[in-house]
């Protein structure tokens, strides 16, 4: 890359907290525009211009957690409950490998009992086997014990993403019943990274009563804990939840931008890590996700979960239900992501830069 142009170098510096906040609030179109670019700048300068595809398996809506913004939490009666099988997962697993996407997450409701932990292990054999080793495989599971991250890692799993949803405690008791503590979500994230997880964590942007100041200390929070991968997005109230009042006020354009800000000066603070443009982007705005790498995001998660339970796993209204297996959606992916001037790292597991110079470092 060429160097950065004169004008986003005052961006492009340690950000203290209050800068972080204030840029966070920015309304002004042109110093928005800036920041992003700024970041794009700063993501195309270290990682290039490659975006990593994870092939998204959402393999179950089963949960005995109650997060009071989901809608596939416990209480929600009106969600139909589907399990997939284990063929059904490895399906979707070589579908990604033969497309050449490098890597796949496996994310679903939460559950501790011995059988499905022994479930997620068993399908992690074999999507290593019908694979050739070659696929990288991010788990999405939600909290469990030391031993059962341990037991995942040791049959195959490379990642695990587990958001704090937010860094500020007081908040966090507000979106979750009393049995969901704060400090539990910490631990485990501890135990990932002991065990040798490359670690991603994130939270929801937007949430009722949380201010910029507090996005910031969220932003602080993964480069304090060396986080190796960020996966964000905005806050969306679902109709069975206790949001549902919110829906009527909902302004889709700030909420975007806000997430839009995030992502930037996330990357502006982390130049290494993997950022995901999530999918909660997308549901906003048809072109959310390439706002999103155009604001500094490198991975993408196209949805290889097959249709047939696609519309269960809706954790927020508006969720996109395109096709992007498909030859067709494929190609369609291929061509967007051409668009933005960036190619696909077909092929690649795309681990997070920051994750090997921290083994090198010596800080595992
Ligand atoms: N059970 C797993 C993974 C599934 S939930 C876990 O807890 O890690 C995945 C993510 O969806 C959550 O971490 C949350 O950040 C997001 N999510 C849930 N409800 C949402 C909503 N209403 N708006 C935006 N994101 C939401």
């Amino acid at each position: 890359m060429g160097r950065t142009p004169s004008s986003f170098r005052k961006i492009d510096k340690s950000l203290s907290h209050s800068d972080i906040s204030h840029m966070l609030s920015l309304r002004d179109p042109l110093a928005n525009r800036r920041l992003l670019d700024a970041a794009y700048w700063a993501k195309s300068r270290t990682l290039g211009r490659t975006v990593f595809l994870r092939g998204l398996i959402e393999i179950s809506n089963v949960c005995r957690r109650n997060c009071f913004y989901c809608g596939i939490r416990r209480d929600n009666a009106s969600v139909k409950r589907y399990q997939l099988t284990q063929d059904q997962i490895l399906d979707a697993a070589r579908l990604a490998h033969a497309s050449g996407f490098g890597s796949i997450v496996l994310q679903g409701g939460e559950r501790k009992d011995a059988a499905f932990v022994d479930f997620i292990a068993r399908t992690l054999t074999r999507i290593r086997q019908e694979t050739d080793r070659q696929l990288g495989i991010t788990l999405s599971l939600g909290e469990q014990s030391a031993d059962t991250y341990g037991t995942w890692f040791r049959h195959g799993a490379d990642r695990y993403l587990l958001r704090l949803e937010t860094t500020n405690p007081d908040l966090f008791r507000n979106f979750h019943p009393d049995d969901q503590i704060y400090a539990d979500r910490l631990e485990c994230l501890a135990h990932l990274r002991r065990i040798g997880y490359q670690v991603g964590t994130g939270v929801m942007i937007g949430l009722p009563g949380q201010t910029p100041d507090d996005l910031a200390d969220d932003i602080l929070f993964f480069k304090e804990h060396d986080i190796d991968m960020v996966g964000m997005g905005p806050f969306i109230p679902h109709p069975d939840t206790v949001h549902a009042p919110l829906i009527a006020g909902f302004d889709r354009r700030r909420q975007l931008q806000l997430s839009l800000r995030m992502i930037a000066l996330t990357r502006l603070v982390l130049p290494d890590v993997n950022i995901a443009a999530t999918t909660a982007l997308q549901a906003l705005d048809p072109e959310g996700r390439e706002l999103g790498l155009k604001a500094g995001a490198n991975v993408v998660m196209p949805n290889l979960t097959d249709a047939a339970h696609r519309g269960d796993y809706l954790l927020y209204p508006g969720k996109p239900q395109l096709d992007e297996a498909s030859p067709a959606g494929q190609a369609d992916l291929r061509e967007t992501i051409g668009m933005l001037g960036e190619q696909i790292g077909f092929g690649l597991r795309g681990d997070p830069l920051h994750f090997s110079r921290r083994l090198r470092s010596g800080r595992a």
